[in-house]
């Protein structure tokens, strides 16, 4: 058994995270400030021994004893992230200080869960590890992207100056089950919609790419880098099946018989035109590849948006 912090435990990500370490047996301190995490997700947790949940905002020191820090504390949706720009560039250079700290303090194993979008809108397609991106310093989405380019000099320095065992997973586009109804990213925003029988909206022409990858097959890549020895990243983490976000729409209305329609809406400004992991690293160093398609990953979250909106959520 290892005892595991994991910061923004109570998150999207974080809580499979969560889930996945307790069934293993391990030790779990989720710490979140609820921002845009909540305590549902991990409300199923609060009975297991080996779990425990701390309110606390990254921002500010902590002490805590640990082998193992997976720092994902940082909301994740634009919508989210621009709601407070100053605060999310705290939350990535403040925060990840203060949990690099933990790390160093305690000699435990460290994890940054960085982002496709330090490639910001990228000019070279799909994106390597080595391309150093094409991010606007100034633009919306630059409290989040610059901050977590920031989060990883911080990460790397502290490895190479202050001799902590750290790792750099950059995730690309993940969705599943307990994603915000609000979240305001596109595969639940589209859900939502053609749920509840409203317009799904596309934003621009909707010929911008992305690629989905399904929770499940992210926990399961962000633990092999956080286990496997000697590989410390950065690492791509995502499903190459690019697709446009008209097909998302499509595929969407499809799977759940909605009759919503497509209408479009303003696309935002420095919204990326393409993404498309490459993950040779990945499958090379860790093994890790995949597993769950586009349809199977939609099917589960649809079926999970379902249950909670028959349970009263409101949406
Ligand atoms: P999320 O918003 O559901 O989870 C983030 C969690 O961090 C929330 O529980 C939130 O309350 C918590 N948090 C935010 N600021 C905090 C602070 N100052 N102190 C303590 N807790 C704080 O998002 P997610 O999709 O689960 O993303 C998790 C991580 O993965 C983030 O770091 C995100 O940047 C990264 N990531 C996610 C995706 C994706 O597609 N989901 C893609 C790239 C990177
Ligand atoms: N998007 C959309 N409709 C929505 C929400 C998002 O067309 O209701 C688009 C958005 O403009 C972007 C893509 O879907 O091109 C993915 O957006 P998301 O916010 O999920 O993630 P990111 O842009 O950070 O990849």
């Amino acid at each position: 058994m290892t005892r595991i912090v994991v910061s923004g435990g109570a998150g999207f990500i974080g809580s499979h995270l969560c889930d996945t370490l307790l069934s293993q047996g391990h030790e779990v301190i989720a710490v979140d400030n609820l921002f845009t995490g909540t305590k549902r997700n991990i409300q199923h947790m609060l009975s297991n021994p080996n779990f425990e949940f701390v309110r606390h905002d990254v921002t500010q020191p902590i002490l805590l004893e640990c082998e193992q820090v997976y720092h994902l504390a940082c909301p994740a949706s634009p919508v989210h992230y621009q709601y407070n720009p100053i605060k999310t560039i705290k939350t990535n250079v403040t925060g990840t200080i203060n949990m690099l700290g933990v790390a160093k303090r305690t000699h435990a194993r460290f994890l940054l869960a960085s982002t496709s979008e330090v490639y910001g809108d990228p000019l070279q397609h799909p994106q390597v590890e080595t391309y150093w991106g094409n991010v606007n310093p100034i633009g919306p989405r630059s409290c989040y992207d610059e901050g977590k380019r920031v989060a990883e000099t911080l990460t790397v320095n502290y490895k190479e100056q202050g001799h902590v065992d750290t790792r750099i997973v950059r995730i690309f586009n993940t969705f599943g089950p307990r994603m915000l109804f609000n979240d305001g990213r596109v595969v639940s925003n589209f859900i939502v919609q053609a749920l509840k029988g409203e317009d799904i909206t596309v934003y621009g022409e909707g010929q911008q790419t992305r690629s989905f990858c399904y929770v499940d097959d992210l926990v399961r890549g962000i633990m092999a880098t956080m286990n496997k020895d000697g590989f410390y990243g950065p690492v791509n983490l995502g499903n190459p099946n690019e697709m446009t976000i008209m097909d998302l729409a499509k595929r969407v209305i499809e799977l759940t018989g909605s009759r919503s329609k497509i209408v479009k809406r303003p696309l935002p400004q420095d919204d990326p035109t393409r993404r498309q992991p490459d993950i040779t690293v990945a499958k090379r160093e860790l093994g890790w590849t995949p597993a769950v398609d586009l349809n199977e990953g939609l099917t589960k979250t649809i079926a999970n948006f379902e249950e909670r909106l028959r349970q009263g959520e409101s949406a």
